[in-house]
């Protein structure tokens, strides 16, 4: 086992006893390789999560189930070169329709975000739909929530996911700035709040635009990343933000 996940495994046996209140110093515990996207996270069934948050995750799942609603999980963890690899894809098409590095930067970042400061890197966060309506193709579209065969789940979600510590990130509000409604992506917020707290004080987004691997990393300049700062990465659900 690599030391960095030493560290990690460490990291996360302590965390349920950190985190109860935190303050400045269990901040400074959270590791930056984590918060990046960097770490292993442990592999579950179907999905990967932080321990804590797959537990919780299970009795929320367990509840649903005895409601008529089986809670899939789409997508969980992802990891930094994986969301890197889907930045250069859309980065590379983008510049070949003609379009101008910051024009295909503009573009990415409508859907999806910069390596580094995607929630999924953190283990705390899940896309969710709905097991039994069988669905074809992209299952995460709004409609599908609002109207179609996932309305059960989201009614179901709505009423019930903050019982078991979930909360919508990418909320209906049209004032909220940054990435649409995303009616599918749900936080674990006793970890995931201490981690965007740590992000920021950290400033980590700095050592996003180093990476010469990811393509068109000249353009992260400063304005570009106190705009990210403020409207993606900070245009969340209220409840999810440090006071
Ligand atoms: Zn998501």
């Amino acid at each position: 086992m690599k030391s960095r996940n030493c560290h990690f495994f460490l990291f996360v046996c302590l965390t349920s006893f950190f985190w109860t209140t935190h303050g400045q110093s269990q901040l400074d515990s959270i590791p930056s390789f984590l918060l990046l996207g960097k770490a292993e996270v442990p592999k579950q069934a179907n999905y990967s999560l932080l321990p804590e948050v797959a537990k919780a995750f299970d009795r929320m799942a367990n509840a649903a189930q005895k409601e008529g609603v089986q809670l899939r999980v789409v997508s969980s963890f992802r990891s930094y070169k994986d969301q890197r690899r889907i930045w250069n894809r859309k980065y590379k098409r983008f510049v070949a329709q003609g379009l101008s590095p910051d024009e295909a930067i503009k573009k990415i970042i409508t859907y999806s975000t910069l390596p580094g400061t995607s929630r999924h890197h953190w283990g705390t966060d899940l896309d969710l739909v709905d097991a039994k309506p069988l669905v074809k193709g992209d299952v995460l579209l709004d409609s599908l929530f609002t109207q179609g065969p996932y309305r059960k789940l989201n009614e179901w979600l709505t009423t019930n996911s903050e019982k078991f510590g979930f909360y919508l990130v990418y909320t209906k509000d049209t004032l909220r700035p940054g990435f649409y409604y995303e009616p599918w992506h749900f936080s674990y917020r006793k970890l995931s709040l201490p981690f965007l707290e740590a992000y920021q004080k950290f400033h980590l987004l700095d050592s996003i635009a180093k990476d010469s691997l990811l393509l068109g990393h000249q353009h992260i300049t400063p304005m570009f990343k106190s705009n990210y700062l403020q409207q993606h990465i900070l245009g969340i659900n209220p409840c999810l933000l440090p006071e």
